[in-house]
């Protein structure tokens, strides 16, 4: 048996005082040998114990709270915003809107911040937004090159992907080569804008409105429009494709 961080962590956890959870106690006990011949399913044993991430978190959360730095209730307020009111579905909002209101649109062109906030997204991580759109003739792709820098109120936290160092290097050496893995080719015609997002300003992409979209309202057209297709690696299809 050996001593893995997870031990280690688990027993800062108990020292700091956390209510251990009943499954992760279990895991943990200190008669619980590594030997494969105690007869209950290991793989399931194993899902129960929180990654070493989680175990992390909650390490941190109630040393914080145990010497008053944090209050519960506050992070509970965080973890709410991240899980539940926040992501894509902001973005698809604002998109759908400057799909069917022009004077909107123009707006969000010229002032994205402000014309996001109409809409109610705005704060941390996306202090300074730049709306890039695409046209028939343009499609724009967006990247951090240095980190992961993503706008947060309109797409939530960013996909593993994007913060993989092969996105961020490839993105710029060769942008249609990763469009292409992601399912979208780009004719010669089209010129490819790639935008380096950073801790100052952030770039969501407004996607091309699809044909055969005309007479879907703005919220059937908001259902359209994917995560994927704001960071500019996809396109939104049409609705007849996605039946
Ligand atoms: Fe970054």
């Amino acid at each position: 048996m050996t001593t893995t961080r997870r031990d280690l962590l688990t027993t800062a956890l108990t020292a700091a005082g956390a209510a251990v959870t009943p499954r992760l106690a279990e895991g943990q006990a200190p008669d619980h040998d590594h030997d494969h011949d105690h007869g209950h399913d290991h793989g399931a044993d194993h899902q129960a114990v929180p990654s070493d991430p989680a175990l992390r978190a909650k390490a941190l959360e109630s040393v914080l709270v145990a010497k008053g730095l944090v209050d519960r209730a506050a992070l509970d307020a965080v973890v709410d915003y991240y899980e539940r009111q926040t992501g894509p579905r902001n973005g698809a909002r604002v998109i759908a809107r400057a799909w069917v209101d022009p004077a909107y649109k123009r707006r969000l062109l010229s002032n994205a911040t402000a014309a996001i906030a109409e809409l109610g997204y705005g704060g941390a991580e996306g202090e300074q937004m730049v709306v890039v759109e695409n046209t028939p003739r343009v499609h724009n792709l967006v990247v951090c090159t240095l980190c992961s820098c993503y706008p947060w109120p309109v797409l939530g936290l960013p996909p593993v992907w994007y913060k993989s160092a092969a996105y961020r290097a490839r993105s710029v050496i060769d942008p249609r080569g990763v469009l292409k893995e992601f399912g979208t080719e780009l004719s010669g015609e089209v010129e490819v804008r790639v935008w380096d997002s950073t801790a100052e300003v952030r770039y969501l992409v407004l996607p091309e409105r699809p044909a055969g979209s005309e007479a879907l309202s703005e919220d059937e057209l908001a259902a359209l429009v994917t995560r994927d297709s704001m960071v500019g690696v996809a396109r939104v299809s049409a609705p007849e494709a996605r039946a």
